[in-house]
C-alpha cells in the first residue's frame, strides 16, 4: 500500500462532433451558463480546459444533480473541440479524455466527421453521450432556455415535438447501424450498456443541464475507480500544445491527469528526436476574470494538482511534441522516467517502409491516426515525423523510386518558408489539409490522376 493520500480527480470531457454541429456553442454555453449562475468560482478557466465544480453542475441541473450523490469533484472540459484534439491527446496509451460528448445537429444526422469521431470513441471505450444539437430550429419549438430538456420536450406541440422525434429516430438508427444501441437518454436505464441521446439547444441551453447530469452519473457510477489517483504523486500530463510565449519561450499547454507538478520540479518530456529533461521555471495560469480565450494574462501559481490544464515554463523546450507525455521526476532515478517517456512514444510509433510518402503531423496522436489510415488505404509510408514541413522533408520525398511516393502529405501542419521555396523547384507533391479523409482522398485522386494520364 503507498502511504500517499489517494483522491478522486475531476473526469475530463471532450466535445466530438461534425464541423458545424455546435461542438464550439455547446462548450461556450456550458462555461456562460456556469458563469451566469452568478456565483464567484462558478467555474475556473485553465490553460487549454474549463473546470466546472459539481456545486456549479448542481446549481445548472436543478432536480438532476444533487450534490450529496456525487464524490467526484466536477467535470474538467478539454477547450479544444474536435476529434482531431480527442484522438490526438492520450494518456498512458488511452486516450487522454475519459468521457466525451458527441455533438450532432438534428437536422444534418450524421456526418463523415460524427463517423470518424465514433469510430474513435469505439476503439478508445471511451464512454459518451449524444447531444442532438439545434433542437430550437424545429418548427413550432417553444423555447425554454437553460431548462432541462424532458420537461421543455414535453410542453412542446404535439407537431414540433413528432418532427423532433422523426429527426431524433435518425439519430438513433444511425447509432444502431454503427452497432451503438441508444435511446433517448430518460429512457436509457444503464448507460454502460445504452448511449443515451440528448436533444439539446447550444443556442438556448436547453438540455445542457441534462448533457451534464449524464455525465456526471456517467463518471460517478462507471468511472470513479479510473479517477482515484494519488495526489501528492508526481504529476503526470499530455502536452496539449508547444506555444511560443513572450518573455518564456518555448513553453507547454498540458494537461495534468494525475499527481501534482510543482515550479522547480524536474520533468521529462517527449521531444522530435530525444526525451527533454528540464527544470520547471514557471507554472502559469490564466488570470481570475479575464475573458475567456483572452491570451498573455497569466498569474503564476506554485503547483497545480490533476486533474487540471496549466502552461509550463522551462528551459529547452523548442523540439517538445504536442501529444507527448510529460513526467515529474520527483525522488526517481531520472533514467527510469526517461524510459518510461521512451515506452510510451514507441507505442505511438509508425511503421515505415523503403518506399513510400512522407507523413507530417501536427501531435504523435495525428501522425499515428494519418497513418492508420495511409495503412487502410495501402499506401507506404517512407517517413513519418510531428512538425511543419522542412526543406529536408522535400529533399526526401524527392528520393522515392516511384513517381506516385514523391509525395508529402501534411495533417494540420505549415510549410516552413525555406520549404516553400524548394517545393517549388522540386518534383515533389504537397497535400495539405486538416482532415484526415480528405488528405487520403486527394492523395488517391492525385495517383488516379497520374494514372490516366500514363495510358
Ligand atoms: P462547431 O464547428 O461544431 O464548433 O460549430 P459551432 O459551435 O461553430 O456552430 C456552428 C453554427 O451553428 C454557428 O453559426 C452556431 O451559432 C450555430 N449553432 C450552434 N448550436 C446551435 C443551436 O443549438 N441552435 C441553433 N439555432 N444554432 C446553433
Amino acid at each position: 500500500m503507498s502511504d500517499h493520500d489517494t483522491s478522486l480527480r475531476t473526469p475530463i470531457v471532450a466535445v466530438l462532433g461534425h464541423v458545424d454541429h455546435g461542438k464550439t456553442s455547446l462548450l461556450d454555453k456550458i462555461r456562460g451558463s456556469a458563469v451566469s449562475e452568478g456565483e464567484a468560482g462558478a467555474i475556473t478557466q485553465h490553460i487549454g480546459a474549463t473546470a466546472v465544480p459539481l456545486e456549479t453542475i448542481a446549481d445548472m441541473a436543478g432536480d438532476l444533480v444533487t450534490v450529496e450523490d456525487f464524490d467526484l469533484p466536477g467535470l474538467l472540459f478539454i477547450d479544444t473541440p474536435g476529434h482531431h484534439s480527442f484522438s490526438t491527446l492520450r494518456s498512458r496509451g488511452g486516450a487522454l479524455a475519459d468521457l466525451a460528448i458527441l455533438v450532432v445537429d438534428v437536422n444534418d444526422g450524421f456526418q463523415p466527421q460524427t463517423e470518424e469521431a465514433l469510430d474513435i470513441l469505439q476503439r478508445t471505450g471511451t464512454p459518451f453521450v449524444v447531444a442532438a444539437n439545434k433542437a430550437d430550429t424545429t418548427p413550432g419549438w417553444n423555447p425554454n432556455e437553460n431548462a432541462p430538456i424532458k420537461p421543455s420536450y414535453d410542453a412542446q406541440s404535439d407537431t414540433a415535438r413528432q418532427r423532433l422525434d422523426e429527426n431524433l429516430y435518425e439519430i438513433i438508427g444511425q447509432l444502431s447501424d454503427d452497432g451503438f444501441s441508444a435511446d433517448l437518454y430518460w429512457r436509457v436505464q444503464n448507460f454502460q450498456k445504452n448511449i443515451g441521446v440528448v436533444p439539446c439547444s447550444a443556442l438556448t441551453g436547453e438540455g445542457v443541464p441534462d448533457i451534464l447530469a449524464v455525465l456526471m452519473g456517467l463518471s460517478q457510477r462507471f468511472m470513479k475507480a479510473e479517477m482515484e489517483i494519488d495526489v501528492a504523486g508526481p504529476g503526470e500530463g499530455t502536452v496539449l500544445e508547444v506555444k511560443d510565449q513572450q518573455g518564456f519561450g518555448a513553453t507547454l499547454d498540458v494537461v495534468v491527469y494525475d499527481g501534482t507538478i510543482n515550479e522547480g520540479d524536474q520533468i521529462v518530456v517527449g521531444g522530435v528526436n530525444d526525451p527533454i529533461v528540464t527544470e520547471i521555471r514557471a507554472l502559469l495560469q490564466p488570470q481570475p476574470n479575464a475573458e475567456i480565450r483572452v491570451e498573455n494574462r497569466f498569474e503564476r501559481v506554485d503547483a497545480v494538482a490533476a486533474a487540471a490544464g496549466v502552461k509550463i515554463a522551462a528551459p529547452d523546450l523548442d523540439e517538445a511534441m504536442a501529444g507527448a507525455p510529460v513526467r515529474v521526476v520527483r525522488d526517481r532515478d531520472v533514467d527510469d522516467v526517461i524510459a518510461e517517456v521512451e515506452a510510451e512514444l514507441a507505442e505511438i510509433e509508425v511503421d515505415t517502409e523503403e518506399e513510400g510518402v512522407v507523413v507530417k503531423a501536427d501531435t504523435l496522436g495525428s501522425l499515428e491516426a494519418m497513418a492508420n489510415a495511409l495503412q487502410e488505404a495501402e499506401v507506404p509510408i517512407l517517413r513519418a515525423e510531428v512538425g511543419d514541413v522542412a526543406p529536408r522533408d522535400i529533399a526526401v520525398a524527392g528520393t522515392a523510386r516511384e513517381p506516385e511516393h514523391t509525395v508529402i502529405l501534411g495533417f494540420n501542419v505549415e510549410v516552413l518558408p525555406d520549404a516553400e521555396r524548394e517545393l517549388e523547384q522540386s518534383e515533389v507533391t504537397l497535400f495539405a489539409d486538416d482532415v484526415i479523409y480528405q488528405l487520403v482522398e486527394d492523395y488517391e485522386e492525385h495517383v488516379a490522376e497520374m494514372q490516366r494520364a500514363q495510358q
